[in-house]
């Protein structure tokens, strides 16, 4: 991934399936090598405050050119972010961008950035107003959150609580879209519903509608594709999941409630259909 090459590509490769340039161009790096970008020090590993920050690998003034680049060209920009430093510097950069060629146009391209997580409340109102969309992975929290995980053992149990604030940004206005980041993750997306009804920090809980949403009409929404939602009209993309063989009650939106049970076994793919085509078959169903 290369910063400000959207007018370029654009001219050279004139893809139609050249959605955007928000992939992982990384803002910074991650907290399992102590590269996501902080504001006060990583934890060492015999727990005491250290001396190290993390990278921040952009400036605001590069973030800003990239993003009007990617304006103009009608792309969607973004990239990998993490660290609460690194969040504020893509703020920043985003907020230039804006200045440059209006709020109105940064929401119409749909930005997004991936993971963000440990964003301050300026970082979300930022991201509410311009309409960035927050591209995340409950899994990771699942994963590595809580107060005495990986995230704990870098961050200190109060930032390791904070990281992955699924409902704060729902609060805020972000738009969220739900995903694993596999193979960082498996590619297991009721496992990423379970995890955002079971995050480490109870307030930052989704319900399983808003979980599910998320994940299925978010993901389709940010990528600028119809679909997410089965309509008269609209593409027959489908997964067919088994939840009676689970024995889940539902709720009232008719999806299984894993709320209810953390342990529960997760619904079974039986079928999956891509614009009416099967693509999948469980065998011996
Ligand atoms: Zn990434």
């Amino acid at each position: 991934m290369e910063i400000v090459a959207a007018v370029r590509l654009r001219r050279e490769i004139h893809n139609e399936w050249l959605l955007g340039l928000a992939g992982d161009l990384c803002a910074d790096g991650s907290f399992g090598s102590r590269t996501a970008h902080l504001r006060q020090p990583y934890l060492t590993d015999e727990g005491e405050p250290g001396q190290e920050h993390g990278y921040g690998y952009l400036s605001a003034t590069q973030v800003r050119d990239h993003v009007v680049a990617c304006n103009r060209a009608g792309l969607q920009a973004g990239g990998h972010v993490i660290g609460d430093a690194a969040l504020q510097t893509m703020a920043e950069g985003f907020r230039l961008a804006a200045e440059v060629v209006g709020v109105q146009a940064m929401r119409a391209v749909r930005h997004r950035w991936e993971h963000v997580e440990l964003p301050d409340a300026e970082v979300l109102a930022t991201m509410a107003e311009l309409g960035i969309w927050a591209s995340v992975q409950p899994a990771f929290d699942a994963a590595w959150g809580g107060p005495s995980g990986m995230y704990a053992a870098r961050l200190g149990e109060q930032r390791a609580l904070a990281a992955v604030p699924l409902r704060r940004m729902l609060d805020a206005g972000v738009h969220l879209a739900l995903g694993s980041d596999s193979p960082v993750t498996p590619l297991d997306p009721w496992g990423g519903v379970r995890a955002a009804v079971w995050h480490h920090n109870q307030s930052e809980r989704l319900t399983v509608a808003e979980a599910f949403g998320a994940h299925t009409a978010g993901g389709f929404e940010l990528a600028g594709r119809p679909g997410g939602v089965l309509r008269e009209g609209g593409p027959a993309s489908y997964v067919v999941w088994d939840r009676r063989s689970a024995g889940l009650p539902t709720t009232e939106d008719g999806l299984p409630d894993l709320s209810l049970d953390r342990a529960t076994d997760l619904p079974v793919a039986l079928r999956t259909v891509v614009d009416g085509h099967p693509t999948f078959v469980r065998e011996g169903v």
